[in-house]
């Protein structure tokens, strides 16, 4: 730390993301990226755009912006509902980013955030920054979250559903409940893991005033290196978060990032894919941990938090990279019987059980 730090941050502790080596090849299931490549369809776009990096790209970023916005209106009139307009939607550098301004537009010292103890770990960091009361509720020695235990709670409420860490699904019918409950507070749903399984609140966004849907393209299409999230709400707040952005960065998306992820979101028919293949993935591994004596939370995202009683969590992660499979040891106490693991393609997930298999074959497990 320099001499030059603002007092404020001194004892801040910044978000440690998982490993990106970028020494060996690895196995790499640690962060919950998907084993795809981009579609076809995001390659093709991004032909030409980068003759044009000379230039800003679009403020706006109105191709991406529409390109979603057509995306969640076709899925909200299929359900009944009146649809999304373009205003509707708030684009973002990353879904991190996304999260962020809502963070700094809605909490505070007064309005804190309430969300589960056991979620992203990013939340508590962003209250730290921007000095905003971090209000955690505890999970049921189960992890899931227990709805009742929102009541009376004047904070936002955010929450990541399926939630981070566990994957573990609450049903709309909880979130409606969490909604309805008091109006005055917003309820920010989380969904980077909606896609493999899950149902997005978006059909709520009619009828709930106090709801956000935040969503990441770093998941379930193939772009975490593109940086591109985005949260779909009324227009009274996508307003407000443009102002956020438009006080801070208002070029926040590049050029790449914008034709690369309205090609991605247009591309229905590789996303179907993608994601099942994911989700059938998952419980295949599901069931191959399951014989090597592994009990998992019940996952509705593309990773499973898996734990086994002969080796603890950090143990099994050292094990594994040794023999050049990386999964992720999450240090909360609560977490550290356990491994996340990502759910990767059939090859990567056969790799991870044969090395597992050596480890426990080298420990006399
Ligand atoms: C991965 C993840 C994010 C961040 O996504 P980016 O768009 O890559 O910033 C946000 N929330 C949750 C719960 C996540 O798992």
């Amino acid at each position: 730390m320099s001499r030059f730090l603002d007092g404020r941050y001194a004892a801040m502790k910044p978000y440690v993301p998982g490993e990106q080596p970028q020494d060996k090849k690895y196995v790499k299931l640690n962060t919950n990226e998907s084993p795809f490549p981009p579609s076809p369809a995001v390659l093709a776009a991004l032909k030409g755009e980068e003759e044009k990096l000379n230039l800003y790209s679009d403020p706006t970023a109105s191709v991406l912006v529409g390109a979603i916005a057509a995306h969640f209106d076709r899925i909200v009139k299929s359900k009944g509902g009146k649809g999304i307009s373009e205003k509707q939607v708030f684009a973002g550098n990353g879904s991190d980013e996304v999260l962020a301004f809502v963070f700094q537009a809605f909490c505070g010292k007064g309005r804190g955030v309430a969300t589960p103890s056991v979620g992203y770990g990013f939340y508590p960091v962003f209250c730290e920054l921007l000095g905003i009361r971090y209000n955690p509720v505890p999970v049921k020695s189960d992890f899931s979250v227990g709805i009742r235990d929102y009541e009376g709670i004047k904070d936002n409420i955010v929450i990541a559903n399926p939630n981070a860490q566990t994957g573990i699904y609450l049903p709309l019918s909880d979130i409606e409940t969490l909604l309805s409950a008091d109006k005055d507070r917003l309820v920010v749903v989380d969904e980077a893991y909606c896609d493999f399984g899950g149902e997005s609140a978006v059909t709520l966004l009619d009828r709930y005033e106090n709801l956000i849907v935040v969503q990441t393209m770093s998941k379930s299409r193939q772009l975490a290196g593109g940086r591109v999230g985005f949260a779909l709400a009324s227009e009274e707040i996508t307003e407000d978060l443009n102002k956020m952005k438009y006080s801070f960065n208002p070029y926040n998306l590049n050029r790449l990032s914008i034709v690369a992820g309205a090609a991605a979101i247009a591309d229905e028919e590789y996303f179907e894919k993608t994601s099942v293949a994911v989700a059938n993935e998952r419980e295949r591994l599901k069931d191959s941990l399951g014989k090597l004596g592994f009990s998992c939370t019940p996952s509705l995202a593309n990773f499973v938090l898996a734990g086994h009683p002969a080796i603890g969590g950090r143990e099994l992660y050292l094990a594994l990279k040794e023999k050049g499979v990386l999964v992720r040891f999450l240090s909360d106490a609560a977490l550290s019987p356990y491994v996340r693991i990502t759910v990767g393609s059939a090859e990567q997930c056969d790799a991870l059980i044969e090395a597992i298999k050596q480890v426990f074959k080298e420990k006399g497990i």
